[in-house]
């Protein structure tokens, strides 16, 4: 009766790897218990995710083929546009966003379009708005751009209402650190930057008045739903947020974060569910509304029990 934070499997959202082929489920090395998934396998999962209790997943695109442009992120027949019509046709309840970025897509790994060495914020809104589009029209309920080029929610939010998707909604990645602890997902969505970093367009660890200026321009923009990311060593820009802004805050979960508590949790160094279940709560305590995490199926079975 007195306990001041709850959290329930309906807070998590799932992040889920989505790769060409059939009866693919190849295990992320350094992310043990994720995997990149054709559409077949990613199904059943989704199915178990949804039947635990978790509402929504964010899917990943791991394309085919990559080029200078990220065209695979806006083909209409592109792995993550298919692997939302497969999810929408075998569980329409289960509630789909999409991550909106091109550097799964790139030749390059960088998070937009490559001028001259440099990534060119403008020329890069227009590929992001034309894939935002593209997951509207094949059925996603919600984009999430993760890109942090300047002026890309009013980009996307523009063309969404022109192409009629006036109601499908933004979150986004409003404040998203240039974090050591996003190293394994690079292996996961195979996305690592071929050159540089991306230091010119993620924010300083340091700063944290600057992800409320951030997180301003987004709202502004049109955003919905605005992210921290990292989590755990941002709870204060968090809890920030929360209190500065009337929009739901969500915080990312990273893969970094959840690779260090498997890793020790496997050498019997901590007690792995414990741990788990803290660090969520906390999460929840700083003012998040909706956690983005790898451990949602785990912490949803404790939770159901
Ligand atoms: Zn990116």
């Amino acid at each position: 009766m007195v306990r001041q934070t709850t959290i329930s499997p309906d807070d998590f959202i799932y992040p889920m790897f989505v790769t060409h082929g059939k009866g693919i489920r190849k295990e992320i090395s350094s992310m043990p218990g994720c995997y990149q998934e054709s559409i077949d396998e990613l199904i059943k999962n989704a199915k178990e995710v949804y039947s635990l209790g978790i509402p929504s997943v964010i899917l990943f695109g791991i394309p085919e083929h990559k080029d200078e442009m990220g065209s695979s992120a806006y083909d209409d027949n592109g792995i993550v546009q298919n692997a939302i019509k497969a999810i929408k046709d075998s569980i329409p309840e289960l509630y789909v966003i999409t991550d909106v970025c091109m550097c799964e897509y790139t030749s390059h790994g960088h998070c937009g379009f490559i001028d001259k060495g440099e990534v060119d914020n403008d020329k890069t809104l227009s590929l992001l708005a034309m894939e935002a589009v593209s997951h509207a029209k094949a059925g996603a309920d919600m984009v999430a751009p993760s890109d942090m080029m300047d002026g890309r929610v009013g980009a996307i939010r523009a063309a969404m209402d022109r192409e009629g998707f006036s109601n499908v909604p933004i979150m986004s990645y409003a404040a998203k650190y240039a974090s050591a602890f996003y190293g394994p997902f690079r292996e996961a969505a195979e996305s690592t930057p071929q050159f540089g970093d991306r230091r010119s367009y993620q924010m300083d660890p340091a700063n944290r008045r600057e992800a409320l200026k951030e997180v301003a321009l987004d709202i502004e923009e049109g955003a919905d739903i605005v992210m921290v990311k990292p989590a755990l060593s941002y709870l204060d820009v968090i809890s920030d947020i929360k209190s500065s802004f009337a929009v739901p805050v969500a915080a990312y979960n990273v893969s970094g974060e959840y690779s260090l508590i498997k890793a020790a949790g496997k050498l019997g160094w901590i007690d792995e569910d414990r741990i788990m279940m803290e660090i969520l709560i906390s999460i929840k305590r700083a003012g998040a509304d909706l956690i983005l995490t790898y451990f949602a199926k785990d912490a949803a079975k404790i939770l159901n029990d």
